[in-house]
């Protein structure tokens, strides 16, 4: 019994690193507080992701291996008005397709759990089992039935830096969260979970660069923003320390970064750039999330005015410095 198919896999599934993102944010849109995020060689091994959320129900765990089986969009209006990090319904069986899945889960604090097995899209094994509230899922032999995506994978150090990003990334929208990622069993990263966002930057980014972080703080009628940018005099040699997060969301946006780096005009030396990291809050139909696949693009309704926003706010950070 086939329960899942190759076909839409490739759009989801590009590398090991996809996988992570994918089953990270299942976790987080599942409430967890703890997410243990472990992978052997790059991933191309093994990839296990651990949560303490809210967990599957025994009778909904083959479900939601089924295509667009998403449990979180109840009504028409929740397309407009995206809260969830998924909403397609399409990681779980694109994964399946195309990998060895074991995934326990439990949604009750009474022990009961239940285990499923799905090989190639092929349902191996399900049975009821003791299990802690919350998920455990383990991705082994990624793309050993596709050889031909198989043949497209980097080296495990660059399988394993794409991994680490996705991990950045999710860590830095949820400092509320506790995560750890390891590589062949060896801690890479590890966050506290308090909520102190510049605790994860010192984690990510090292102390000496978190040191030099100045909060950024703003509200308006539409737009609230928070985050740290870092002093002018601490730059880096391209933008990849530039983050920015829109109602819990890691996303990209070019307006943005322009944005922030007007704030900077004349404070940075030529073809250097800050650390920074922005939160942003806004109401979900401020800004479309559904552009992209990868869920990564984003468009705003009203941009002009948050860019206008956005440098006014950061430029206040970097004057008062100044000053
Ligand atoms: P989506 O996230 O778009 O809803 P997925 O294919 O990623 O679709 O997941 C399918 C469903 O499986 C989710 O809607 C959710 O109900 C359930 N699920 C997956 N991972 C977890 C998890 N870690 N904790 C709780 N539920 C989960
Ligand atoms: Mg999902």
């Amino acid at each position: 019994e086939h329960i899942a198919n190759q076909i839409a896999a490739g759009e989801v599934v590009e590398r090991p690193a996809s996988v992570v993102k994918e089953l990270v944010e299942n976790s987080i849109d599942a409430g967890s507080t703890r997410i243990d995020v472990s992978v052997y060689e790059g991933g191309l091994q093994t990839i296990r992701v651990t949560d303490n959320g809210g967990g599957i129900d025994p009778d909904d765990m083959e479900t939601a291996f089924y295509r667009h089986a998403t449990s979180k969009i109840e009504n028409g209006r929740d397309l407009f008005e995206i809260t969830s990090l998924g909403f397609r319904g399409e990681a779980l069986p694109s994964i399946a397709a195309v990998s060895k899945v074991r995934l326990v889960s439990s949604n009750k604090d009474d022990g009961r759990g239940r285990e499923i097995v799905i090989e190639g899209g092929k349902l191996i094994r399900h049975e009821d089992i003791t299990a802690s509230q919350g998920t455990d899922f383990t991705v082994e032999e990624l793309f050993y039935n596709t050889p031909a995506r198989l043949k497209y994978m980097k080296t495990i150090q660059t399988e394993l830096g794409h991994i680490s990003d996705a991990i950045y990334r999710m860590a830095l929208s949820h400092p509320d969260i506790a995560f750890t990622l390891r590589h062949n069993g060896n801690m890479l990263l590890q966050t506290i979970g308090n909520g102190d966002l510049v605790q994860v930057i010192a984690a990510i980014y090292g102390t000496s660069a978190a040191k030099t972080m100045l909060p950024v703080n703003g509200e308006n009628l539409d737009y609230k923003i928070s985050g740290f940018v870092s002093r002018p005099d601490f730059t880096r040699a391209n933008r990849n320390g530039i983050s920015t997060i829109i109602n819990g969301r890691y996303i990209r946006n070019y307006g943005l970064n322009q944005a922030l780096l007007k704030a900077y005009h004349t404070l940075l030396p030529i073809n250097r750039f800050p650390l920074a990291v922005l939160q942003l809050e806004m109401h979900p139909s401020l800004v479309d999330v559904n552009v992209h696949p990868a869920k990564l693009e984003v468009r705003f309704s009203k941009e002009a005015e948050l860019y206008a926003f956005v440098e006014e706010i950061v430029h206040a950070a970097l004057r008062q410095e100044v000053l």
